[in-house]
């Protein structure tokens, strides 16, 4: 049987570093066993539900390099499928409709509090048979009596639940709207799909689910809730420990990958291995190496997670990420090679390469003025001497910088900071040879010109 998963995000907000992720699970799940990924927007909360998520969800998406190979399909364009299967319900005696009033609903669950019970519906329509004109209704799911609802999860094998314990839930709201567990799993049924990999925070709706796919006698795909990510202090993640939506994570010069990665770590191992490149990913993820416990999310290793794959991403894609364009008697590949060494992120690497950018760069005032007069007759005796010695590699740059220094008997800092300045317009900037070495001599002495 081949392989069908989904991802089946709700609309009613940014793109978290949960949902993500197992987003990130269906789609790794689905490529190493050559199946396909179905995308489902939930949108039947109506009044959470927004344009503007369903965008974020999808821009996202692309830019993480998620695709899916069915959908998106929006389960508010799917309202009659699930009254078809409602009145299916309905025929069997499976499901009834309910027209007690969302008044005689919160006054039954005022009565329970006060009495200090859990409120259940108590089962005032299901053995009814007239059906009221013009009076809203919602349909009921007609829950069975003391039946074990059972199912397996990957991570925690049998699950066996009683149904006494569950409600006649609700399966169609009043607005013709379904609700979740009704919509979910009628279209895990009407997609085929083979393997839900969901967040945790599921499981107790997944005894609902099973229910209907037993009353309308369809397969019971394969559970995988995967654990919670926390925040350090084992409390919910928030944005508190560093936890934002993937956006603001693209706005910091987080790459694609670093996300995908660090994501899939945060639950998932494949013995110490924490840097992956993605066809690595999809090659060895398997459910079997999940972790049951909650994973702890980390903002420094993310960090780091993705200063290891700035250093490996190679210059010729970098430039296409950066968006930038460097003046043309640079070096960019050096710059590029130079410059991603010592960056954690691609907004440091854009910063960082400002001064390639223009070839008449801005100094801040502060900054200009901190040259002093004497540095700057350095800085030109230093544009004669290395406009002469001409060096090519790096190599000839340190010795004719250092060949300098003794000549004139300065110390590094006296030559290179003054230097760093005029070159860069920044204190802190990659190393001073490395910055001659991408300037190339003619606009380094361009530049020490304009300013000495
Ligand atoms: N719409 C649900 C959510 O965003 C999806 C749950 C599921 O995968 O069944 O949490």
């Amino acid at each position: 049987m081949s392989i069908r998963v989904r991802f089946a995000p709700s609309p009613t907000g940014s793109l978290h570093l949960g949902v993500v992720r197992t987003a990130i699970f269906n789609y790794l799940f689905s490529k190493k066993n050559k199946g396909k990924l179905i995308l489902r927007i939930e949108d039947t909360d109506k009044e959470r539900s927004t344009n503007d998520s369903f965008n974020e969800i999808i821009s996202n998406l692309s830019w993480l390099g998620i695709d899916w190979d069915e959908g998106p399909i929006k389960q508010s364009d799917r309202l009659d499928i699930y009254d078809k299967f409602a009145s299916l319900l309905i025929s069997e005696g499976k499901a009834y409709r309910c027209y007690a009033s969302q008044d005689e609903i919160n006054l039954l669950k005022e009565k329970a509090k006060l009495e200090n019970k859990i409120y259940r519906y108590p089962r005032i329509w299901r053995d009814k048979t007239e059906r009221p004109s013009n009076q809203e209704y919602v349909v009921r799911f007609k829950t069975p009596d003391n039946e074990e609802v059972e199912f397996k999860d990957s991570l925690r094998g049998k699950i066996s639940i009683n149904s006494s314990n569950i409600d006649d839930f609700i399966i169609l709201k009043s607005d013709g709207f379904p609700t979740y567990n009704f919509a979910s799993s009628i279209d895990d049924i009407e997609m085929g799909i083979t393997n839900v990999i969901r967040g945790e925070d599921h499981l107790s709706n997944t005894p609902k689910q099973v229910l209907i796919f037993n009353a309308l006698k369809k397969n019971i795909p394969e559970f995988t809730h995967v654990s919670m990510i926390l925040g350090k202090d084992k409390t919910k993640l928030s944005k508190r420990h560093g936890a934002e939506s993937i956006q603001s994570f693209k706005d910091k010069g987080f790459l694609p990958i670093s996300i995908i990665n660090y994501l899939t770590r945060l639950g998932w191992s494949h013995g110490d291995q924490e840097i992956f490149a993605l066809d690595e990913l999809k090659e060895l993820f398997t459910i079997d190496n999940l972790n049951k416990s909650p994973a702890v999310f980390d903002i420094e290793k993310f960090k780091w997670v993705n200063s290891s794959h700035i250093k490996n991403i190679p210059n010729s894609e970098l430039i296409k990420r950066l968006d930038i364009s460097l003046i043309p008697d640079v070096d960019v590949e050096k710059a590029l090679t130079y410059i991603k060494e010592k960056s954690g992120d691609i907004n440091q690497i854009r910063d960082s390469l400002k001064f390639c950018e223009t070839h008449k760069i801005l100094i801040n005032e502060d900054l200009l003025n901190s040259v002093t007069k004497d540095q700057k007759e350095i800085l030109s005796n230093f544009s004669n001497f290395y406009n002469n010695a001409s060096p090519k590699t790096v190599e000839q740059i340190k010795d004719s910088f250092n060949e300098f220094l003794n000549l004139h008997n300065l110390k590094m800092k006296e030559l290179a900071f003054p230097l760093r300045i005029i070159l860069t317009g920044s204190k802190k900037s990659p190393g001073i040879f490395e910055i001659l070495d991408i300037l190339g001599v003619k606009i380094v002495i361009e530049r020490i010109k304009e300013y000495c």
